[in-house]
C-alpha cells in the first residue's frame, strides 16, 4: 500500500494513516446518519397528513355518513392536508433534482432585477392577505448574471415568502437588489421576531425549524431554505443569514455578476 507517512517524523509512534482513516470514517458516518435522519424525517412529515386524511375518510364513511354540514368541513380539511403532502413531495423532488445536478453550474443569462420583480408580482396577494407592505429598492438598469431562472425565482420567492410569513403582520418587508462591480445581492429584510443566534448555523438543514408548530401552521415544509442553499451552491453563490437581536431577519443571496453586462 502507499506510504502516507515517514514514521520518523512522528514522536508518538502512531502511523498517521490511522488518523486519516478515522477522520474519513467520521465523515462517512455523519453523511450516513444525515441520510437516515432525512428519510425518517420525510416519512414522518408525510405520515402526519396521511393519518389525518385516513381518519377523516373513515369518519365520512361511518359516523358522519349523512351529516352534510360535517362533510363540507371535513372535505376542506382533507383538501388542505392533501395540499400539504403535495407541497412536501414537490419540495422533496426539487431538492433531489438540484442535488443530482449540483456539479453543473447553470449558465443561462438572467437578470436578478427582472427575477425579483416577477416574484414580487406573484407574492403581492400573499403580502396583502398578511397586511405586509413590501418596500423595494432596485439599481438603475439590470443585474445580469448567469444561472437558471426558475431556480433563482425559487430562491427569491422562498426568502420573500419567509419574510412575509415570519415577519410581523402590519409591518414591512424590505426587498433590495444591489450590485457592485463584481456581485449582485438580493436582500430580504423583515421585522418579525427574528432568529435566536443558536439556530442560525442549522437553519438551512432539511426539516430544521425554529418552531415546528409555527412552521406547520404557516404551511411550511421545512425544506425551503435547504433548497435555497443548494441552488445558491449550484450557482457558486452564497446565502447570508443575519438576525440583529430583536429586529427581525436579513437574508442575502449573493451571486457573481456576468462580466461587463451591468447597466441598462
Ligand atoms: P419552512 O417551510 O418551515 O418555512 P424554511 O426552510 O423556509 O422552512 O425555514 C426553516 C425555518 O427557519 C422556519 O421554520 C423558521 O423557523 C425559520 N425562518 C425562516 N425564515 C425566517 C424569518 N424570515 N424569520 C424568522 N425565522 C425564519
Amino acid at each position: 500500500g502507499p506510504v502516507w507517512l515517514n514514521q520518523a517524523d512522528r514522536d508518538d509512534g502512531q502511523p498517521q494513516f490511522v488518523m486519516v482513516a478515522l477522520h474519513d470514517l467520521t465523515h462517512l458516518r455523519r453523511a450516513e446518519r444525515m441520510r437516515v435522519d432525512f428519510v425518517a424525517n420525510a416519512s414522518h412529515e408525510l405520515r402526519t397528513p396521511l393519518a389525518a386524511l385516513l381518519g377523516f375518510i373513515e369518519t365520512l364513511q361511518g359516523p358522519a355518513r349523512n351529516d352534510v354540514e360535517a362533510r363540507g368541513r371535513f372535505l376542506d380539511i382533507m383538501k388542505s392536508q392533501a395540499a400539504r403532502m403535495s407541497r412536501l413531495v414537490d419540495d422533496l423532488l426539487q431538492l433531489s433534482r438540484i442535488e443530482q445536478r449540483q456539479h453543473l453550474r447553470p449558465q443561462d443569462p438572467v437578470d436578478l432585477v427582472e427575477i425579483t420583480k416577477s416574484v414580487l408580482d406573484s407574492l403581492a396577494p400573499l403580502a396583502a392577505e398578511r397586511d405586509v407592505e413590501i418596500v423595494t429598492s432596485f439599481p438603475d438598469g439590470k443585474a445580469p448574471a448567469r444561472g437558471d431562472r426558475d431556480e433563482l425565482i425559487r430562491v427569491v420567492e422562498n426568502l420573500v415568502e419567509n419574510g412575509i410569513k415570519y415577519g410581523q403582520s402590519g409591518k414591512r418587508v424590505d426587498v433590495t437588489v444591489r450590485t457592485d462591480s463584481r456581485e449582485a445581492r438580493v436582500i430580504v429584510r423583515d421585522y418579525g421576531s427574528g432568529i435566536p443566534p443558536e439556530h442560525l448555523p442549522r437553519l438551512t438543514e432539511r426539516f430544521y425549524r425554529v418552531d415546528i408548530g409555527d412552521s406547520r401552521e404557516k404551511g411550511g415544509t421545512g425544506l425551503g431554505l435547504a433548497i435555497v442553499k443548494h441552488i445558491m451552491a449550484r450557482h457558486r453563490g452564497r446565502l447570508l443569514i443575519e438576525s440583529p437581536e430583536g429586529q427581525g431577519a436579513i437574508f442575502t443571496a449573493v451571486i457573481e455578476l456576468d462580466e461587463g453586462k451591468t447597466g441598462a
